[in-house]
């Protein structure tokens, strides 16, 4: 199998996988009945005349690529600030792994997350926001207010920037069962999107009770025989249509107030361990596979020390998007612990980025008085005596 390059829309949903999950990425390419060629394209550089590792002058830098982050560089590109987005290791972050958004306005068709992202990306390129792929943050220094920033990232990059807009969304939660991270890539899953379709026929689990538990496990239903969602109470989270969908599925079947214990197999997952949560009685379920949907956490570790946090981990923020650090913003997931929707994030990447060039615009005005009044106080003739 011949893998070009993971990003044009439309490509090989086994591409997800590759591209998106390097968790995935390791599972699949351990296994061996499949041969790969993987080649990519080489990264769009910001400036491909700055040699790597010198300190790299930019107005804004974008950090993510999920739809809070490519909307703010729409906006901040229509604004001329020619905008620099490090797009992480996942273009899209959570929301290309979602099969079909069904709820986002303006798009009466359902589609997928990878073409919602690609169409966000392209329409900000077409103003000039520039696209850094497969590049992540790794380091930052916020320590002054109102900057400059410093930014490191792990192709040894180094960025100088005036605003920044903090967009790197959350990442799924893990359950931390032994086994788990054991047969991750050969049976255990956190995308069925990029994984559903190696489960033709077979049975498998679905844990959580949220609306990614039951969208991906009603996605799964096209590939496996049967999915057993697992939910640790006997009521789901997930909002009423999904609901209404999941249970008048036939291939569904739910296990309520029950949690996994442990993945268990041999070269891939065999069953899964099951605690009865109100009676503690044990069993052994078995399964082919185990998709993991139990929420999802900021990605804001690097910004501890840096920006406030509440004790989730969640960048605070106030109305206008700003973080404690002035000339920093906050959108999207890394912000919001509430509603985590592809429409509130794009919200909140609007005014992310109106707030930032507002800001940048009136710190532009001040400096021009400072300036006007320092030459006009050089230029003033000394009274004498
Ligand atoms: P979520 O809403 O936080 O749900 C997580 C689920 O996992 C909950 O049912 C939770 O159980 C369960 N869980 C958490 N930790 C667990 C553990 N250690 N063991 C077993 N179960 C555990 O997360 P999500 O489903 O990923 O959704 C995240 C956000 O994205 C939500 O705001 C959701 O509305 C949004 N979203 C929307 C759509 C859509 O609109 N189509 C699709 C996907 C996601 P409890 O219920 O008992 O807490």
């Amino acid at each position: 199998m011949r893998i070009i390059d993971p990003r044009p829309a439309g490509s090989l949903r086994f591409m997800a996988g590759v591209y998106f999950e390097s968790e995935h990425l390791r599972g699949i390419m351990a296994n061996e009945k499949l041969s790969f060629t993987l080649t990519t394209s080489t990264p769009q550089s910001a400036d491909e005349t700055t040699p790597r590792g010198a300190l790299q002058k930019e107005k804004v830098i974008i950090i993510g690529s999920g739809p809070a982050g490519l909307t703010a560089a729409l906006y901040t590109a229509r604004a001329q600030l020619h905008p620099l987005v490090i797009a992480g290791h996942e273009l899209g972050g959570q929301v290309s792994l979602t099969y079909e958004i069904e709820n986002y306005p303006g798009f009466p068709e359902p589609m997928t997350g990878q073409e919602l992202v690609e169409r966000m990306k392209s329409q900000a390129e077409r103003f000039g926001a520039r696209i850094n792929l497969f590049s992540a943050v790794t380091e930052v220094d916020f320590s002054r207010q109102g900057g400059p920033f410093y930014l490191k990232t792990d192709d040894g990059n180094e960025y100088e920037a005036e605003a920044v807009i903090v967009s790197a969304g959350a990442t799924h939660r893990h359950l931390n069962v032994p086994g788990e991270k054991e047969y991750t890539g050969n049976g255990v899953s956190y995308c069925a999107t990029c994984d559903g379709f190696f489960f033709r026929d077979k049975e498998v689990v679905v844990v959580g009770g949220g609306d990614s538990a039951l969208e991906e496990a009603l996605f799964l239903t096209r590939f496996a025989r049967r999915v057993s969602i697992v939910h640790r109470r006997d009521e789901l989270r997930a909002g009423k249509t999904l609901q209404k969908r999941a249970f008048a599925n036939d291939k569904i079947e739910f296990i309520w107030n029950t949690v996994v214990e442990s993945v268990n197999g041999e070269r891939n997952v065999q069953s899964v361990t099951l605690r009865d949560v109100l009676t503690d009685e044990i069993r052994e379920f078995a399964t082919d596979g185990v998709f993991i949907f139990v929420g999802h956490d900021p990605n804001s570790d690097i910004y501890a020390g840096q920006l406030e946090r509440d004790a989730f981990g969640y960048v605070i923020t106030d109305r206008e998007m700003r973080t404690s650090v002035e000339g920093v913003f906050a959108a999207g997931e890394i912000q919001d612990r509430l509603f985590r929707q592809v429409g509130t994030s794009v919200g909140q990447g609007t005014a992310a980025a109106m707030s930032c060039e507002r800001w940048l615009a009136e710190r532009e005005a001040e400096r021009e008085d400072e300036r006007e009044t320092e030459l006009a106080a050089s230029q003033e003739t000394p009274v004498a005596g």
